[in-house]
């Protein structure tokens, strides 16, 4: 049990746009303020400041938690423009303040968000780092380690370690229908970007399965950018997708991103 203390936005704030959320994702940040003092009451003034262009909805450190927005209202945080990021995600914020403890401020995230997850029925798999929506090397301290965080959510509030199988622990209420459990024919073998574009079924199916883990070929075009050629936006997306599990981000569709992205469907 965490103290929450709600010190929202002014309304006159441009920061607060005030935009309609109902939140599908939870966005992970850390500060990247390593200054002694920079906690979430300190954050929670930098954010109410009408100068201050971004907003997000919880900064943690390792005593308590800030709510800056409602949760039913968008922050500026993702990265991502208009796109889901900003417009249907619950941004939190990690403290690393030099006079802090770290790891606590993590426990407290992990715990904030197990509850944030049976409140508002977002699945685990809706759990994201910042990177997932703009690239951004953030939440930096816990990139490496981002499969033990996300353990560690499943697990807060139990005494239990986190064990190898966290995924277990979903929320009862899931609002959000989990596009993961369709199975995809992923193809065998090696795509990449070739003149004239490779297509076909196969390429569609991949497109389809990054999609389901929401690497999107081209979030905002029509049906996606699922459109069965494997372009330079597939590549883009197969890249991200890499990048997050621990495979050569080179964009080249093969046995290893096939494996990773079987994985990941689960
Ligand atoms: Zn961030």
């Amino acid at each position: 049990m965490v103290k929450i203390i709600k010190d929202y936005i002014p309304k006159s704030n441009k920061n607060r746009p005030g935009n309609y959320m109902k939140p599908l994702y939870i966005t992970v940040h850390n500060t990247a303020n390593t200054k002694e003092g920079a906690d979430a009451a300190s954050h929670a003034n930098f954010v109410k400041r009408s100068s201050t262009a971004v907003s997000w909805h919880y900064t943690v450190d390792e005593n308590v938690i800030y709510q800056h927005l409602p949760l039913n209202e968008n922050g500026w945080h993702a990265g991502d423009g208009r796109g889901t990021g900003n417009m249907k995600s619950i941004g939190i914020e990690i403290c690393e303040n030099a006079d802090g403890n770290f790891e606590k401020a993590v426990e407290n995230a992990q715990w904030l968000i197990r509850q944030l997850m049976t409140d508002q029925g977002i699945p685990l798999s809706n759990v994201v780092p910042h990177k997932h929506w703009s690239g951004k090397e953030c939440p930096r301290r816990l990139l490496n380690r981002w499969d033990s965080f996300k353990a560690g959510i499943a697990v807060a509030n139990t005494n239990k370690k986190p064990s190898a199988k966290p995924t277990k622990a979903t929320p009862t209420k899931t609002a959000v229908s989990n596009p993961a459990k369709k199975s995809f024919n992923l193809p065998s073998g090696i795509i990449k970007v070739t003149k004239p574009l490779t297509k076909g079924a196969g390429v569609k199916a991949l497109q389809e399965a990054l999609a389901a883990v929401y690497y999107y070929p081209d979030k905002g075009a029509k049906n996606n950018g699922i459109d069965g050629y494997y372009g330079p936006k597939t590549a883009n997306a197969v890249k991200r997708f890499q990048s997050m599990h621990g495979l050569v981000a080179d964009g080249i569709y093969g046995p290893k991103t096939k494996a990773a992205l079987q994985k990941a469907l689960k």
